[in-house]
């Protein structure tokens, strides 16, 4: 095959397999394919059971759609396997096609295979060289971009609910599915919001991201209030000129590293100054605050993507992180609902935060705290929107986590911390669920 000039910095992997001789490392792609080499084919991907890794894998029982199938199929690639130019080919595409990139491989298979991160510079390589990419990936990877605009297309989105023919036409033309409803726009939350809190509070930082900021205003105000009622006073952070702040996320999912990279540097650069003052950055919504921890290494943004790293958490493991050090002040009383019952995101449990929620929950008193053991939603970003994928994103759904909650008592606080699973709690169980910064205002005085 050709040279390979990859996307992403996949430099961690430098060291890997030396002194191997049975790490079976590709021919070509370097430091990449040792990424996908990382593989030791063991198989406990392709289990049964109520384990959570490839969501993929457990709906089909096909060991073409796990993450073992995925590392070879892209190591036989970078051999030489399928021709010269294996990214345009059908067989990657066939392998990756159910990939939701959930982590749970990351996290679960005994080596760390984080098929997610290959998926992505497979994605770019294929546009670098198919001459572009499709117009539906496009307009997912640009939702942050024009998620200002969406609200004036409300009107759209109420004609394609009411009308099926206008949905089938959506169907057809854009490729999204006819039977998947669409999160509605609101108000951007931080178009004039100052800073907040007790003058003399401890600052911190709390980054709003685009799903909360232009999707789900109600979550960022709700850790607003429950920030300054625990006393500290927060700041926002912002872009020095321009657009509202965004991680990237869509745009590396959808194999825009490119795009993704120039987002990353403007995160890095208005977040920055607020780090080198020693302040945590807090956020909200797992896929986008979890990315400054995890793929802005592979972004090759420079030596400040550490210090970005370490001072970056989600709300409930900055909130159980002072209760720790005794530090948290936060007056909760009891709730009207006595029982929440929780849905991890895909990556909220690849980082180890469901230990934060299940501490900052048991802080409301007489709380009855319930996790449900489910592998990914299905949602999954774009995914769950792409017609030919709303099968397999409801049969993930299905697994146990839909069921689940339909068991649930109708007074029961649902609980789940990522936009994308309440919005399939939503369309498949019909009942809303909440960010836990929503059950801990619920419990303020
Ligand atoms: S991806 Fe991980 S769990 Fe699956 S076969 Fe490879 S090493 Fe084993
Ligand atoms: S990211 Fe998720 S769906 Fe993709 S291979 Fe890994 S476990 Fe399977």
């Amino acid at each position: 095959m050709n040279e390979l000039k990859t996307e992403l910095d996949w430099s961690a992997y430098d060291s890997y397999g030396a002194g191997d001789a049975y790490a079976q490392l590709p021919a070509n792609g370097g430091s990449f394919g040792k990424a996908a080499a990382v593989c030791i084919g063991n198989r406990q991907c392709q289990r049964d059971g109520k384990g959570v890794m490839c969501p993929s894998f457990r709906i089909t029982q096909n060991p073409d759609h796990s993450t073992r199938h995925r590392a070879a199929t892209l190591k036989a690639a970078l051999d030489g396997e399928y021709g010269p130019d294996p990214f345009i080919g059908p067989e990657l595409e066939a392998a990756m096609d159910l990939c939701v990139a959930c982590k749970g491989c990351k996290r679960e298979c005994p080596n760390g295979v984080d098929m997610a991160l290959l998926r992505a510079e497979s994605l770019a390589q294929r546009w670098k060289r198919s001459g572009g990419m499709p117009f539906r990936e496009k307009f997912f990877a640009n939702l942050p971009r024009n998620a200002h605009r969406l609200r004036h297309f409300d009107w759209l989105g109420r004609l394609r609910e009411n009308i099926p023919l206008v949905a089938n036409l959506a169907e057809r033309w854009f490729g999204i599915s006819a039977r998947r409803t669409l999160p509605k726009a609101g108000r951007s939350f931080l178009s004039c919001l100052p800073s907040t809190g007790p003058e003399n509070g401890r600052e911190v930082v709390l980054l709003v991201d685009t799903f909360s900021n232009h999707f789900d205003g109600k979550t960022a105000q709700a850790a607003l209030e429950v920030l300054t009622a625990a006393g500290f006073r927060v700041n926002i952070a912002r872009a020095e000129s321009g657009r509202p702040l965004c991680c990237g996320r869509t745009f590396l999912s959808n194999g825009m590293i490119d795009e993704a990279r120039e987002e990353a540097r403007r995160m890095v650069a208005a977040l920055w100054p607020h780090v080198e003052q020693g302040l945590p950055i807090i956020g909200l919504e797992p896929s986008c605050l979890l990315m400054l921890r995890d793929e802005y290494f592979a972004l090759g943004l420079g030596e400040k993507t550490a210090g970005i790293a370490k001072s970056a958490l989600l709300l409930e493991e900055f909130l159980a992180k002072e209760h720790d050090a005794g530090r948290l002040a936060l007056p909760l009383q009891p709730i009207s609902c006595g029982h929440v019952l929780v849905h991890g995101h895909c990556h909220q449990k690849a980082f180890g935060a469901m230990k934060s929620m299940r501490k900052v929950l048991g802080l409301v008193p007489e709380l009855k705290v319930d996790f449900i053991e489910s592998s990914c939603c299905g949602m999954a970003g774009s995914f769950g929107f792409e017609a030919e994928h709303f099968d397999a994103s409801m049969q993930m759904a299905e697994l146990s986590l839909l069921p689940r909650i339909r068991e649930a008592q109708a007074g029961t606080l649902l609980v789940a911390n990522g936009m994308s699973c309440r919005h399939q709690i939503r369309d498949g169980a019909k009942r809303e669920s909440m960010h836990i910064a929503q059950v801990l205002r619920q419990a303020l005085p």
